[in-house]
């Protein structure tokens, strides 16, 4: 099995090469190493990269070179990945990226709503019932957006709002299918996420209902741990194994 999405020290995860030896005894075939990447041009965005050290666009180079030295001792396939950040708007800043760089597969992804990261609940906490679900309206219009974009080998955890408790429990069957409809005519292939699957939300990206959904039109996923420490790559491995196995889903290779 490939994990195509982990995190290590180029963005926010743990050191690349305990990441790799983690990915090695969890019996990877292959692991993916997808940090995070932002090359909007505002000035915001600017600001926010550099108070996270998301430094990918200027660091990939070097990173890309200690992928190489891993990689020849490694017991397991690495590959040289990112995590986009996604917006309608910047589509040509993240091509001419993509085409200039040359990683084996990217990973796209909507982080922000608002402006502001899905991750922060207090700035949704006082949301209006309805501009949450006109937030999650955008979320998915814009997850839509990234992928007909056909810019992204894979589209990340696609239903992250569900994350926040704030912005949970406004996606309707209606995303879902409009969702579907685009990986149907996409190149982009959704993963199955299970970057919260043991902590306080306890489910994988997508939800159980969204994954039905996509396995009855036929759309297969990509795995990704989006492990940030090496001691959560194995046990979320064996319950993605265990639901694949369980729905009858075969995980899709996009690098090999
Ligand atoms: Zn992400
Ligand atoms: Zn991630």
């Amino acid at each position: 099995m490939h994990d195509y999405h982990v995190h290590s020290n180029y963005s926010d995860g743990a050191f690349l090469q305990r990441m790799v030896d983690a990915a090695a005894s969890a019996g990877l075939d292959g692991v993916g190493i997808a940090d995070h990447c932002n090359v909007f041009p505002s000035e915001d965005a600017r600001r926010h990269r550099r108070a996270l050290g998301f430094n990918l666009d200027l660091t990939y180079e070097r990173r890309r070179e200690a992928i190489e030295d891993v990689c020849e001792r490694a017991d397991v396939r690495v590959f040289d990945a990112v995590e986009m950040d996604y917006h309608p708007d910047h589509e040509d800043e993240i091509r001419e990226f993509l085409d200039d760089t040359g990683f084996d597969y990217a990973v796209g992804s909507v982080h922000d709503l608002d402006g502001v990261n899905v991750h922060f609940a207090a700035h949704f906490a006082d949301k209006s019932e309805e501009e949450r679900r006109a937030l999650v309206d955008r979320y998915f219009e814009k997850l839509v957006a990234l992928v007909d974009s056909e810019l992204f080998a894979i589209a990340a955890h696609p239903d992250l709002v569900e994350r926040n408790p704030h912005l949970r429990g406004f996606a309707t069957d209606d995303h879902y299918e409009r969702v579907a409809d685009a990986f149907e005519r996409s190149r982009t292939v959704p993963e199955i996420n299970a970057g919260r699957l043991l902590d306080d939300y306890g489910e994988f990206h997508p939800a159980p209902e969204f994954l039905d959904t996509l396995a009855d039109r036929g759309v297969d996923v990509t795995v990704g741990t989006d492990s940030h420490e090496p001691d959560v790559i194995a046990p979320r491995i064996e319950a993605i194994e265990e639901e694949l196995t369980e729905r009858g889903l075969e995980s899709v290779t996009v690098a090999e």
